[in-house]
């Protein structure tokens, strides 16, 4: 017999040790456990048993629709093979919905089911020969009536190399290959809240930053030094600047490389990230940084309590994704990772970004917030669709925080709006109004009303009127005219899959020569579809010929056009050369994140 030892008792010292070891005990019949097997990765299928103590009479399980993303993905849908026992009976089992149980039975019910996940990136879950991560809410089932419990994840793998490590209360256990990690939260929540990588990686703690940070990373195509000084960087100023840190320990959990996914996932007490190499790191970690309040502890009344099961509405994301967008930029320049110029270029792109998109002309910041849930359509996602509310958001903020430092003599900035939301939301427990309560924060900072800017702005569709506002700042916007050659419909594919046509522009020549939305494209000029089409269109000139064959229900079809052109505004944001002493104030203010006025000579 081998009796597993204690390898490494990750992240808990002794003090919490002692205290979880009395829970533990006290606690320990009541607690709703999960046991995730990881055997046979290359099947990508993870393999549950739920037990659920104390069962009387019957008990209803469910999965939820949604988590990380405001998109219902149905993640019922992974699931196959469920069964029920009570002791070593079968038990009573019947779906009542797409995404809930009813079991019959009392006392111990096992559930026990497989769920498949071979997704890339923080959104998601996977499991393959390179590494399991895991978003627990996508695999794992709560108690409809019990969601508060206590409860604990287990995860069983048999490795030489791979390791656990995640943002919750952790301990492991190893004997030989065999290892026994477990996870424990008071809730199921909070579980759900805590993204689990499995595999070869490396953990680290960031020098200098306190409360403790910790990052965990899988995958190539980084330099620890370029990472460790960027995150320190961000969380110092951050902490710094909220006057904050509410944690006792936060973990990034970085994924590096080709097959890493984008983009960054935000909890409580951690923060998933997907980059290809360390160079597009620091944006998104700012950004996921910052959500460690505004969003996860700044919350809308909107997202709070969270249901899982449907479509949550909310009129805030302009503001918890947006103006955190406005922080990711702010942090950059203020800690020095950025230049001033880069800035600048950032704020430029994301002007160009918004109003190139004819839908900006309809869509308020409030509606884009409201209409996230149709993000997982690609027509949606289309200029003449929708504006996302991170762009707009972002650029909201900014012009926001210099109207503030305008009308306060740069004594007051947006900074004091966040730290007053935390203050009077954030740690009162309570959950703020959408954009009434941002609106009557910004008020009660600067003084003043902002009604008309709301309701013009972040509610109404208005042009904004960046040149008055920039120049408040020292700051112009120039224009310049660029023409480029335009393909005139989309694209996408699955992985691996050909490219099938999702929209086609209606007045441009390749509607005009047959093509249509659903087409699959089988040959693109004598050969293959290129994967970077953006790259592709660069080397091309509008009026080029395009000869595509396609395939439409059962049959194939030639279709030729010539490319159109498309006229672009490009805009860039540049100091103005002798802006008058109060607007350069308000400018060192914006880049430094300062807010006292210099001495006037
Ligand atoms: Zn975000």
């Amino acid at each position: 017999m081998t009796i597993p030892r204690a390898r490494s008792r990750v992240l808990i010292p002794a003090s919490i040790w002692f205290l979880l070891f009395l829970t533990f005990i006290s606690s320990a019949r009541a607690t709703i456990q999960y046991e995730v097997l990881l055997e046979h990765p290359e099947k990508h299928l993870f393999h549950v048993t739920m037990t659920i103590p104390e069962v009387t009479g019957e008990v209803i399980v469910r999965m939820p629709a949604w988590n990380t993303l405001y998109q219902i993905r149905d993640f019922s849908s992974h699931v196959q093979q469920v069964e029920a026992f009570a002791g070593s009976q079968k038990a009573f089992i019947e779906k009542v919905d797409k995404q809930t149980w009813r079991i019959k039975g009392s006392g111990t019910i096992k559930i026990s089911y497989g769920t498949y996940w071979d997704e890339t990136g923080p959104f998601a879950s996977q499991l393959n020969a390179e590494h399991a991560f895991i978003n627990p809410a996508m695999i794992l089932f709560y108690v409809l009536a019990r969601r508060g419990e206590e409860v604990e994840l287990t995860v069983n793998f048999s490795s030489a190399i791979w390791s656990a490590a995640g943002a919750l209360l952790h301990t492991s256990f190893v004997s030989g290959r065999n290892h026994v990690d477990t996870f424990r939260a008071p809730n199921y929540d909070e579980l759900a809240d805590g993204p689990i990588e499995i595999g070869k990686i490396e953990v680290f703690e960031l020098p200098e930053v306190t409360p403790p940070v910790t990052v965990v990373v899988h995958g190539e195509n980084w330099r620890k030094k370029v990472v460790e000084e960027n995150l320190r960087r961000i969380c110092k100023y951050e902490l710094k600047l909220m006057d904050d840190a509410p944690f006792e320990r936060y973990t990034f959990i970085i994924h590096f490389g080709r097959g890493a996914g984008g983009g960054g996932m935000e909890h409580a007490n951690s923060t998933a990230i997907g980059a290809y190499s360390d160079e597009y790191l620091a944006n998104v970690a700012a950004h996921e940084f910052f959500h460690l309040w505004n969003v996860k502890r700044i919350r809308p009344a909107t997202l709070y309590p969270v249901d899982d099961t449907k479509e949550q509405y909310t009129r805030a994301l302009w503001f918890a994704e947006g103006v955190t967008n406005s922080y990711a930029s702010y942090t950059l320049v203020r800690s020095g990772i950025w230049s001033k110029e880069q800035f600048y270029a950032d704020l430029g792109d994301q002007i160009t970004e918004l109003e190139g998109r004819l839908a900006n002309r309809w869509q308020s910041a409030e509606q884009s917030s409201l209409d996230a849930w149709l993000e997982k359509y690609p027509l949606y996602n289309q200029p003449e669709f929708s504006v996302s509310y991170y762009t707009k958001g972002q650029v909201l903020g900014d012009l926001l925080d210099i109207l503030i430092r305008d009308r306060t003599g740069n004594e007051k900035s947006l900074d004091d709006v966040m730290r007053s939301m935390n203050a009077h939301f954030a740690k009162q427990g309570k959950t703020y109004r959408d954009s009434l309560d941002v609106r009557l924060t910004a008020e009660s900072v600067a003084g003043g009303s902002f009604e008309e800017f709301f309701a013009k702005y972040v509610a109404g569709t208005e042009p904004f009127p960046y040149q008055q506002i920039l120049a408040l700042a020292g700051l112009a916007l120039r224009t310049t005219e660029h023409r480029r050659p335009a393909l005139g419909f989309s694209m996408e594919h699955e992985q691996n899959g050909p490219f099938v046509v999702n929209s086609v522009d209606s007045e441009g020549p390749a509607a005009a020569a047959g093509l249509r939305a659903g087409d699959v494209i089988v040959n693109w000029d004598g050969g293959e579809a290129p994967r970077r089409v953006d790259r592709w269109l660069q080397e091309q000139s509008a009026g080029d010929s395009l000869k595509l064959r396609v395939r439409r229900e059962d049959k194939e079809l030639t279709i030729e056009f010539r490319l159109g052109e498309i006229k672009e505004t490009l805009y860039q944001v540049v100091e103005d050369p002798r802006p008058s002493e109060k607007a350069r104030h308000i400018r060192e203010g914006m880049l430094r994140g300062e807010t006292s006025v210099a001495v006037v000579h």
